[in-house]
């Protein structure tokens, strides 16, 4: 099959789900990042509320949650990683404060203004950067901070492969300096921006692939939507080793006005 002519969103949900529930993390990321971008959350306490939107199955909460006071709730759209989530959750006995619910982050059960922070890594991109940023923010505390890693271009111009690999996946897309005059304009202070480093892609995120890759592979000999799957992570991963001076994840990190 053709990689470059196929987009993520024209996979099955189920497959994606199983493929990705074989790995720690669903995007790139890594502990060092959610602990720097931690670093810049002040005013936490055993009382705080913390949702983490599209939290799969939850490599970056229990990092939180071993660094930070207060209780949070990841929410993700696939039941597979909620339950993958509070299965990690019980194993570093983290279940008192940290509870997976099956959810979607277009549709909130918080109330008005009762969360001191909101994160989210890699998963924006599904409500889109300027609705997420508006409409969680009805559920943020004056004062309370969001912190998303979100798809960015690095340079205003691209190669013409990269450019619609990425809009394809990501139609709203846009420079550093773009999102953070959305985070503005969402009525955020603009805390802090900083980019994700190679290896949150690279030895965190595309390496756990190759052995999850071949477990797959396996299983799903002969079944062409298992393979094509594969093939556009494998085509994915090309395009970040000869476009990465392009585009990355910038950690934005606000507080609520
Ligand atoms: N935050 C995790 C991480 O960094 O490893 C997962 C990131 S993964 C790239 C994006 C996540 O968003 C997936 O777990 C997916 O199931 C979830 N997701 C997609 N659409 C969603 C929605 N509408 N509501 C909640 N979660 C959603």
């Amino acid at each position: 099959m053709s990689n470059e002519n196929k987009s993520i969103h024209e996979f099955d949900f189920n497959l994606i789900c199983e493929y990705f529930s074989g790995i720690e993390r669903q995007g790139p990321g890594s502990p060092e990042a959610t602990l720097k971008a931690l670093s810049f959350i002040e005013n936490l306490t055993d009382k705080s509320l913390i949702a983490d939107l599209g939290c799969g199955t939850g490599g970056q909460t229990m990092m939180l949650a071993q660094h930070a006071p207060g209780y949070i709730t990841g929410i993700d759209l696939f039941p597979a990683f909620i339950d993958l989530f509070n299965a990690n959750a019980c194993k570093l006995n983290l279940q008192s404060r940290v509870q997976g619910i099956v959810g979607s982050m277009d549709n909130l059960p918080f109330q008005r203004e009762e969360l001191d922070l909101i994160w989210s890594e890699g998963a924006i991109a599904n409500i889109g950067f300027e609705k997420g940023l508006n409409y969680w923010k009805e559920f943020l505390k004056t004062d309370g901070y969001i912190a998303v890693t979100y798809e960015s271009w690095f340079t205003d111009e691209r190669p013409v492969e990269i450019e619609k690999f990425w809009v394809d996946a990501v139609p709203e897309i846009d420079t550093i300096g773009h999102n953070i005059s959305i985070m503005q304009k969402a009525g955020y202070h603009l805390v802090a921006a900083f980019t994700l480093p190679e290896a949150c892609w690279t030895e965190h995120f595309y390496l756990p692939q190759r052995k999850a890759q071949e477990i797959f592979l396996k299983k799903y000999a002969g079944n062409p939507m298992a393979e094509d799957l594969i093939a556009y992570q494998q085509y994915e991963a090309q395009l970040y080793d000869k476009y990465k001076a392009y585009y990355g994840y910038v950690f934005y990190i606000g507080k609520k006005l």
